[in-house]
């Protein structure tokens, strides 16, 4: 049985007092949240303030990124025992905007997965397709090719050990959600790709959904087979909102 997982990433946003009201709205409405594993990934400069209002509470924390290494002359990167060290248990990873805007190719994403598994942290692996992508019909072609570079670099095994998250680019902060058969379809090409190479952590991966994800259409992704929780961008930057997507998966 998969405990589903709904994680919200704030990306870039968010102020020292935004942030403080933004978890002392979710400390005090928790509770309603029976069944799912709650994180929020912070920018990274918020990770202390994330640390000190969640810690002793059953939310957990993250970051966005991870560099590929563990310290050195790397300016502006952030090392993934630094993330540790202000106790994060996820990372996400190769999110389609660091794709896009900051050059993380495949292999890249395939570093950052083994450096965030090295420094102890539960990586959050994001992909999905472009609207093109889609349009051209090679969708299972785009997952694939990402999920491969994975599991070539890290092996299955290590793979089992994260996340994954699918997220259809187009569906991303745009209003656009993938309809529950569309998600399922790709959810279910996921975890076949990943049986083909063991069937043990298939079944035991949790594969999320990303993508304008909200408290109306929550209950209905979740409740397809193969998705496991969200990765939630815009929701996930009001208390009530985010509190209401994780308890969408209440059964
Ligand atoms: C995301 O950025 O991972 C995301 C899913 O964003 P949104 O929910 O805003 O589409």
């Amino acid at each position: 049985m998969r405990q589903p997982l709904v994680a919200g990433n704030w990306k870039m946003n968010g102020s020292r007092a935004s942030v403080a009201e933004l978890l002392a709205g979710l400390k005090a409405g928790i509770g309603r949240v029976k069944a799912a594993e709650v994180a929020v990934c912070a920018p990274a400069i918020y990770i202390p303030d994330t640390q000190k209002q969640l810690e002793g509470t059953p939310i957990k924390w993250g970051g966005q990124d991870v560099s590929v290494h563990a310290s050195g002359a790397y300016t502006g990167e952030i090392a993934g025992p630094m993330l540790t060290d202000f106790g994060c248990h996820f990372a996400i990873i190769g999110h389609s905007e660091r794709r896009a805007y900051h050059g993380e190719t495949d292999a890249t994403v395939a570093q950052k997965f083994e450096a965030a598994r090295a420094a102890g942290l539960v990586p959050i692996l994001c992909v999905g397709e472009t609207l093109d992508e889609r349009e051209q019909g090679i969708t299972e072609q785009v997952v694939a090719r990402q999920l491969d570079a994975v599991i070539a670099h890290c092996g299955i095994e290590m793979v089992g050990q994260g996340v994954i998250a699918y997220e259809p680019v187009w569906a991303i902060g745009t209003g656009k959600t993938a309809s529950p058969e569309q998600a399922q379809e790709v959810h279910a090409f996921i975890r076949g790709r990943l049986a083909a190479s063991s069937p043990v952590v298939a079944d035991s991966v949790r594969v999320l959904y990303g993508g304008s994800m909200n408290p109306k259409n929550a209950a209905e992704l979740m409740a397809q087979a193969d998705i496991d929780g969200g990765l939630i961008g815009g929701a996930s930057l009001k208390a009530d909102d985010f509190l209401a997507v994780c308890a969408a998966a209440n059964r």
